[in-house]
Parts: structure tokens; C-alpha cells; sequence
């Protein structure tokens, strides 16, 4: 058998965050009642004439600007020709010969090694509506709520190995975005979404194979499966001896499978050309400039400082860098208690209640003042750090601060020590055999007393004063 090696490259379809449409001024807000945001230009009715939102076009720019690439001063929309019930135009305005931002790239990294991504071209385009099949068991509607809403898409070079490679272009994509403040981020929403060409060549070669592309990946975790499913059914086939066919395939999150769609088509089978009804994007020297002074902090400059602070390393820091609703909360919480406490809870239980309840931070009821408070009640030893993770999870669901919730549930530290002493005097009177063991020499009985101590208190006891009485008592 033969070994081979992935080949990846992504199409990321980022919708800007503007409040009207690409080419008409309809609200682009997500969730309103069906086709109630829709003009004769976003429905694509004939002789209905186009405008370009210049918001987008300063957002695309941005996007171009945070990937290093080069900015085209002057770009050009083509239309690109093809059927569905989504597009009533019968072609999606997109831009082909002259895209907005062309060259760029991305560094990522991978465990120790650290890699740069090209970046092909940005290009932005409208997107088409909604086809809705699930509702009725003989009829399909169209809901254009959503056509006409402002996306770039942007195309990596094929220079991704690996799943893990493709999530950390993704995810440091994403937070260059949110950071942008150019995407709300919401990938449930589709307002972040991707699609991924994969290839397999034989090691140490230099030709790519043929590619699959494969659709409908809506969270990190789905691009990691597919792409990782894919790569094993290519080599299936290419082990017996067949070959790989161009073609798009769907992702089946449930199945954790991908199925043939479509053959895939070529560009010239859209039939591109420039469109006649709207002119050429043309963006000033003044306006370049204004929006270079504008750019804000990256996630990469941002990481760099956020390490200086807690001193972590880079793979953990990462997390706090994830998108801009994490950073500003770290951030927040970290300049009122020590950065690098609050980097550790975020990375503990703030991640894994994330985690467990699906939910993004920007979802999350605790302020980065709650959290902050948590901390210096631990630090002046109001509360045991076991007791502060233990109750995070109702924490971050309740809102409640926490010097009103550790109140509350009579969950305050126990540091009187004449209060201890009593717990501890009863703890070695209720274990006479284990006491002589220990007295006998057996000093790793210890934790075993600790933490009858604790059971006794239901955690509350503050460790540092147990482990000193319980010392001083058995010696
Ligand atoms: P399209 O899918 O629109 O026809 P492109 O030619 O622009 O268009 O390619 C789309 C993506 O496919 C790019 O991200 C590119 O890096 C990637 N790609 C091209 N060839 C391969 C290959 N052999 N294997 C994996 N990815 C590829
Ligand atoms: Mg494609
Ligand atoms: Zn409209």
C-alpha cells in the first residue's frame, strides 16, 4: 500500500456585518419572518439596478488588509451563471478576473511548528437565499430574507497537510474576523462557514491528486471529522486500485460521512462575465489609508502581549486569543486580579462548562467582574479554589455574583482554626488504626486524613490550615 499525503485548501464564506445588502439597502438582519426583506433588486427582478454598499466594501478591505494582502484600488463584479431556485437572478454577483484583495497569507501553528498559509484571493459576492425542503412533504419554499446579504470568500492556496492544520487556518481566520468586528461570528447562523477541497498525492511527490469538495461543515469540530473521514475513503480508493472523481460531496454531520452531490463544475461552466450594471469598485488613497489607521489589534499581536502577561505558553494562550469576545473578557477580568489566575480559570471551568453547554463566551452570564471577584475571594481566603471550581458551572448559568452566591449557599471558606482543630481531633479519633499506621511511619496516609477533613466539611475547610493541624496533631 502506498502512503499518501493530504492536500488541503479551504473556501471561506465570511458574511460581513453590515446592516443593508450588498447591492440594495434591505436589512440583512437574520431571522425575520420569510421574504419580508426583499426589494426588486435582491429578488433579482430584470432592470433593477444595483448599488454597492460601500461598508462591505470597506470591510472586505479590512479582511484584505489583516491577511497581508495586496489591495486592488480598482475591482470589478462579474456575474456568475447558474440555476436554482435560491437565486432568482439566475446568476450570484461575484467577482472573478479582479478580485477586491489578491497574494496574502496566514501563519499558523501546529503543536511546536509554526506554518504559513497563502492566501489566494478575497473576493466579495451576494449570497443567495433559502431553500426550505423540511416543511412541507410535497412542496419546497424560497425564503430571499437572505439573498442579496454581503459575504467575501476567501480562498486559501492548497497548502494545508492535515485536519488539524485546516481547523488552526479556520479557527485563526475566524478570530481575525471577530476581531475585525467586520462578522458576528455566529457559525450556527452560517455567518462564518466553509468548504473544503481535499486531495491525497503519494508521498514525496509532486503532483496533486483529484479533489473532493466537500460542504456543509458549520462548526470546527464538523471540518475536523469531514476532512478526516475524507482522507480515509480517498485512500480507500485509491488502495483498490480506483481513481479519486472531481466532485462536491455533503458532510453528514450525524453519520460522520461524506456523500457525492454534484459532479463538479468548472469555472468556465459559469459562464463569468463583468456585469453591466454596476461599475467598477474604486477605493481613494485617502480611503486606503483611513482604513490602514483603523485596523485593530490582531489576534497575533494580541497573543504576544496576553503571554507577556500570564507568562503561558503559546498553545494555551491561544484559547484567550480565540475570538474577540474571549480576549476582551480575559482582558477585562485580568486588569482586576492576577492575569495569570484568570487565564487558568478560563482555560479549567470556564472551557469545559463552555463545552459541556455548547455555548459561546459571548452567551456566557458571568461578567469578567464576577470572575474576577472569584479570584480575590480565593486569594484572601474567603473560599477554597475546589469549592470556586465546583460551583463555576451555576455561576456561569446563574449570573449571581459571586460574593452573593458563596453567601448564599454558606459555602465561605472555614479558616477558624479552634473550628478546625474540633474537625480534626474528631477525624483521628474515628480512624485509630490508620493514626498508629501513620504514627508508625506511613506519612503518605496524609491526603488520606485531608481528605476526611474535607469530606467533613463538605469542602469548605482551608487546606493549607488543614494539612498544619492535622501535622502538628498526628506527629
Ligand atoms: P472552485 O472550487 O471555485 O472551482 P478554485 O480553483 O479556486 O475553485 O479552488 C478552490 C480551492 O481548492 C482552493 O482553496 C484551492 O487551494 C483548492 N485546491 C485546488 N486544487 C486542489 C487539490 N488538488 N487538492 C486540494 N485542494 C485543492
Ligand atoms: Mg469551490
Ligand atoms: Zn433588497
Amino acid at each position: 500500500m502506498a502512503e499518501y499525503e493530504a492536500v488541503i485548501g479551504l473556501e471561506v464564506h465570511v458574511q460581513l456585518a453590515t446592516q443593508s445588502k450588498l447591492f440594495c439597502s434591505c436589512s440583512t438582519r437574520f431571522g425575520q419572518p420569510p421574504n419580508t426583506n426583499v426589494c426588486e433588486v435582491c429578488s433579482g427582478m430584470p432592470g433593477a439596478l444595483p448599488r454597492v454598499n460601500g461598508e462591505a466594501v470597506r470591510y472586505a478591505t479590512l479582511v484584505g488588509l489583516a491577511t497581508g494582502c495586496t489591495i486592488n484600488r480598482k475591482s470589478v463584479f462579474a456575474r456568475k451563471n447558474y440555476f436554482y431556485p435560491d437565486l432568482p437572478a439566475g446568476y450570484q454577483i461575484s467577482q472573478f478576473e479582479l478580485p477586491i484583495c489578491e497574494h496574502g497569507h496566514l501563519d499558523i501553528r501546529v503543536g511546536d511548528m509554526s506554518k504559513t498559509i497563502g492566501i489566494t484571493r478575497i473576493h466579495m459576492e451576494n449570497d443567495a437565499g433559502k431553500s426550505i425542503h423540511a416543511q412541507h412533504e410535497n412542496a419546497s419554499y424560497v425564503d430571499l430574507n437572505r439573498a442579496g446579504t454581503p459575504l467575501v470568500e476567501i480562498v486559501s492556496e492548497p497548502d494545508m497537510r492535515s485536519a488539524v492544520e485546516a481547523v488552526a487556518y479556520l479557527k485563526r481566520l475566524y478570530a481575525i474576523v471577530t476581531y475585525l468586528g467586520i462578522c458576528d461570528g455566529n457559525m450556527e447562523e452560517g455567518s462564518f462557514r466553509c468548504d473544503a477541497n481535499v486531495s491525497l498525492r503519494k508521498k514525496g511527490t509532486e503532483p496533486f491528486g483529484t479533489r473532493a469538495e466537500l460542504k456543509n461543515l458549520n462548526s470546527f469540530r464538523n471540518v475536523q471529522r469531514a476532512i478526516d473521514f475524507e482522507i480515509a475513503r480517498q485512500q480507500d480508493v485509491l488502495d483498490d486500485g480506483e481513481k479519486v472523481i472531481q466532485e462536491t460531496r455533503l458532510y453528514d454531520a450525524v453519520k460522520n460521512l461524506t456523500v457525492s452531490m454534484r459532479g463538479k463544475e468548472e469555472a468556465h461552466d459559469y459562464r463569468y462575465f463583468p456585469d453591466p450594471g454596476i461599475l467598477p469598485v474604486c477605493i481613494s488613497e485617502e480611503e486606503f489609508a483611513r482604513l490602514q489607521a483603523a485596523l485593530p489589534e490582531l489576534p497575533q499581536e494580541r497573543l504576544e502581549r496576553f503571554m507577556a502577561m500570564t507568562s503561558l505558553p503559546e498553545a494555551d494562550a491561544e484559547v484567550l486569543v480565540a475570538s474577540r469576545a474571549m480576549a476582551d473578557f480575559f482582558e477585562a477580568a485580568a486588569a482586576l486580579a492576577e492575569p495569570r489566575k484568570i487565564a487558568n480559570f478560563i482555560l479549567g471551568s470556564l472551557q469545559r462548562e463552555l463545552n459541556a453547554t455548547g455555548k459561546d463566551i459571548s452567551a456566557c452570564r458571568m461578567t469578567p467582574q464576577h470572575l474576577a471577584e472569584l479570584v480575590q475571594m480565593i486569594d484572601s481566603g474567603v473560599i477554597s479554589a475546589k469549592i470556586a471550581n465546583d460551583v463555576f458551572g451555576e455561576l456561569m448559568e446563574s449570573g449571581v455574583a459571586p460574593k452573593d452566591f458563596i453567601a448564599d449557599k454558606g459555602l465561605v471558606q472555614i479558616s477558624d482554626s479552634s473550628e478546625l482543630e474540633k474537625i480534626v481531633d474528631d477525624v483521628i479519633a474515628a480512624n485509630p488504626a490508620e493514626t498508629e499506621a501513620y504514627r508508625g511511619g506511613k506519612t503518605k496516609l496524609l491526603s488520606f486524613f485531608v481528605g476526611q477533613v474535607m469530606r467533613a466539611t463538605k469542602g469548605k475547610a482551608n487546606p493549607a490550615l488543614v494539612n498544619e493541624l492535622l501535622a502538628k496533631k498526628l506527629g
